[in-house]
């Protein structure tokens, strides 16, 4: 049966590479997004798809329309974006997940939450399994997304408990691919850019702060794995890629597999950015039968041909 999906934030770098594999195994899917950070780009080779329909829509507004499921991914997601205008950022993920709640309270359907590892903040406990309840600073810059993500994740479980909604949260760790934004600022497509124009590799620290880097379509796997999950199983649960790595062999990685002559810069390292940051997964490995596949080799290999292509 061919369902109708809703995917808010469809043109952004995740949502796009969801749109397409929920089309191509059959669905019809409606992408809503207010193209703040995504773009036309990434989903104009599915424009002429007939089982494709886009809406510029904010979701901060009331949004009616007929669907039978719903993956609420609309939100800036990287700190120079998010930050930007902090006020429309907790708009997005508070208001936002407030309409998309009552969309799906309306129809009686099932809906999932793109939420982030950035809920456990800067972690005090490592690798951070779900029921770590988080290090947050409330009043710091990056508060309006982790705030914002925290603050949505009550809803979720509000309408799970008081109107029987059928929800599903994940917490999404850093993941990276082919659509990121080039100018974005996260640490992947900067380094690719930066390694491919010959500008300095700027690293904020010392670069021993830790990440953990999933390719995308290891994460877009068990995303729709945890949404056909058994109703019951509400999550939170952690999708990411447990492999960690200081922010300097991300850098020397790249540099070397770029073949590039850019040296490596320190510049401040910002407020509050979290020092480590690994997904615990057992709980996607045993209830899902999920794990990530990709190397960051062969995930860094693709991403650096992606940016090859755009940045020429
Ligand atoms: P992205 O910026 O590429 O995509 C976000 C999309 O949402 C963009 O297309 C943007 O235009 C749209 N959008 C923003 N505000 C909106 C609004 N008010 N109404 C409608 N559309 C709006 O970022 P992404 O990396 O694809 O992230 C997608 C989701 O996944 C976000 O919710 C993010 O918090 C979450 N996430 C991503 C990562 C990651 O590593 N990529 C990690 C954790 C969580
Ligand atoms: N909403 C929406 N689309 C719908 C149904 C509701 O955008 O199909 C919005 C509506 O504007 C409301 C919000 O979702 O503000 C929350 O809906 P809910 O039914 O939970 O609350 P109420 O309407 O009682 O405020
Ligand atoms: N980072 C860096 N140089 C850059 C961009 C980011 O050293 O040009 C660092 C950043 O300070 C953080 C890590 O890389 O410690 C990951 O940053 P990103 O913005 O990609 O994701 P997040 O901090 O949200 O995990």
């Amino acid at each position: 049966m061919r369902k109708r999906i809703l995917v808010t934030g469809g043109a952004g770098f995740l949502g796009s590479h969801l749109c397409e594999i929920l089309l191509r195994n059959g669905n019809e899917v409606i992408c809503v997004d207010n193209f703040f950070t995504g773009s036309k780009d990434n989903i104009v080779h599915l424009l002429d798809n007939p089982y494709f329909e886009l809406i510029r829509h904010d979701i901060t507004f009331p949004l009616y329309v007929e669907v039978d499921e719903i993956y609420n991914f609309a939100c800036p997601a990287s700190p120079i974006h998010y930050q930007f205008d902090p006020v429309q950022t907790t708009k997005t993920s508070v208001m936002g997940a407030i309409n998309m709640l009552g969309l799906a309270k309306r129809l009686k359907i099932k809906i999932l939450q793109a939420s982030t590892s950035e809920v456990y903040g800067d972690p005090k406990i490592h690798p951070q399994p779900e029921h770590y309840r988080g290090n947050v600073n409330p009043i710091g810059p990056r508060a309006c997304y982790d705030e914002g993500k925290r603050c949505a994740e009550t809803l979720f479980f509000d309408y799970h408990r008081q109107h029987k909604l059928k929800i599903k949260v994940i917490r999404i760790f850093n993941t990276y691919g082919p659509r990121m934004h080039p100018n974005d600022g996260r640490v992947v497509s900067n380094f690719i850019v930066q390694a491919l124009r010959g500008e300095d590799i700027t690293i904020y620290g010392d670069g021993l702060q830790t990440r953990s880097f999933c390719y995308v379509d290891d994460l877009i796997e068990g995303i729709i794995k945890m949404m056909n999950s058994p109703d019951d199983f509400t999550g939170p649960i952690n999708l990411g890629n447990p492999s960690e790595f200081t922010i300097l062999e991300l850098a020397e990685k790249i540099i070397s597999m770029t073949g590039s002559n850019s040296k490596i810069v320190f510049k401040p390292l910002p407020e509050d950015d979290p020092l480590q940051r690994k997904p615990d997964i057992t709980l996607a490995k045993n209830r899902l039968k999920w794990e990530p596949k990709t190397t960051l080799e062969d995930g860094l290999s693709k991403t650096i041909n992606y940016f090859k292509r755009i940045i020429k």
